[in-house]
């Protein structure tokens, strides 16, 4: 096979949405006839565990990656990453977009950043962003301009021969670059469930250990460069948020909860400007946090611990005056039920 210079992965849709499968359609077969990308469908990346065939065709692959899904750009970076497929993060004109109004306060990144990323840059598409198929095309061929005009190219390889692993076997990872079968069902693609874990976005997150000390499920846990790692994924709560709201750096992402702030939007959502800095590591949502926790301990059949254990430093010098105005904030996020 030919080595083209970019590679474009389609990462389908959780849902039944009519909607949702038809864009992805759409986008398959325009991509399919250009000559210049690659084109591949995978089951949606935030299902897909370590072991998983998708997970390990993305590993394999090599050179420039656009990636389509259904989340917030950083979310889907941040969970390749965590997953192995790495690559330096390359804003596109929809985080531009996604920026909104200068007066909303978006704390620079001061975080610990990526590691060991390979020469190859990965952009991320919010397929949410919008339903005419024309606007990620454009992007794409915008971005494909880009890397042609790079006098420096990456060598790109998508010679899945190469893979050594010997599990699964060559032919089970080329599967994937039959997108219309893989779209339409035709090819036998392992099941997978419906997952429930924080991504960590380390452009933002200090390491300053506050969430493994607040969640009391061992979810988190340290890597060999004793960094904070999301190390026991399937041990997080479904449906709970609670550690994204005690870091200070809104560095935890859950990238299917309803709140755009928790699932990874940064700036203007809808008609609700999200001030992060009053909404992370704020009084009211430790208080949230709390609760949540509490409903899950005792689910376990634990003992609710209220604020007495792990509770960040700043909550001792919490100041209640700011109540009224945050409890307004999470209201409008609540109502707006994206
Ligand atoms: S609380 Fe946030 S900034 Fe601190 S280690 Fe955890 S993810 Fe990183
Ligand atoms: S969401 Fe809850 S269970 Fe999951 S990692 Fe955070 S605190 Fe732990």
């Amino acid at each position: 096979m030919a080595a083209k210079l970019l590679t474009v992965v389609v990462s389908q849709t959780p849902s039944k949405n009519p909607a949702k499968r038809q864009l992805e359609e759409e986008l398959v077969a325009a991509l399919m006839i250009d000559d210049t990308v690659d084109v591949a469908v995978v089951p949606h990346l935030y299902n897909l565990d370590s072991a998983h065939s998708g997970t390990l065709f993305l590993q394999a692959l090599q050179g420039h990656l656009v990636v389509l899904s259904w989340m917030y750009s950083r979310a889907a970076h941040w969970l390749l990453d965590r997953s192995g497929i790495k690559g330096h993060q390359v804003e596109t004109l929809f985080d531009g977009q996604d920026e909104g109004d200068e007066d909303i306060e978006i704390p620079e990144p001061q975080g610990v950043g990526g590691v060991e990323l390979p020469d190859r840059k990965i952009y991320c598409l919010d397929l949410g962003v919008d339903d005419d198929s024309r606007v990620y095309l454009e992007e794409i061929d915008r971005i494909g301009q880009e890397l042609r005009a790079d006098t420096n190219p990456t060598p790109v390889s998508l010679d899945l021969t190469d893979w050594i692993s010997g599990s699964p076997k060559p032919e089970q990872l080329q599967r994937y670059l039959d997108p219309l079968a893989v779209l339409s069902g035709d090819v036998d693609v392992e099941p997978v469930k419906r997952r429930w874990y924080p991504v960590i976005d380390y452009e933002r997150c200090t390491n300053c250990m506050e969430c493994i000390d607040f969640c009391l499920f061992g979810v988190y846990g340290v890597d060999r460069m004793d960094r904070i790692l999301v190390e026991e994924q399937d041990n997080c709560k479904k449906g709970c948020p609670a550690c994204s709201r005690v870091c200070p750096e809104n560095a935890i992402v859950f990238p299917q909860h309803k709140e755009p702030a928790i699932a990874g939007a940064l700036g203007d959502v809808g008609a609700l400007k999200i001030d992060l800095s009053r909404l992370f590591g704020s009084a009211t949502g430790l208080d949230a946090a709390v609760a949540e926790r509490d409903v899950e301990l005792l689910r376990d059949g634990r003992d609710a611990v209220g604020a007495s254990v792990g509770m960040p430093k700043r909550q001792a010098e919490r100041d209640s005056t700011q109540r009224d105005e945050l409890d307004d904030l999470f209201d409008g996020l609540d109502a707006m039920d994206l």
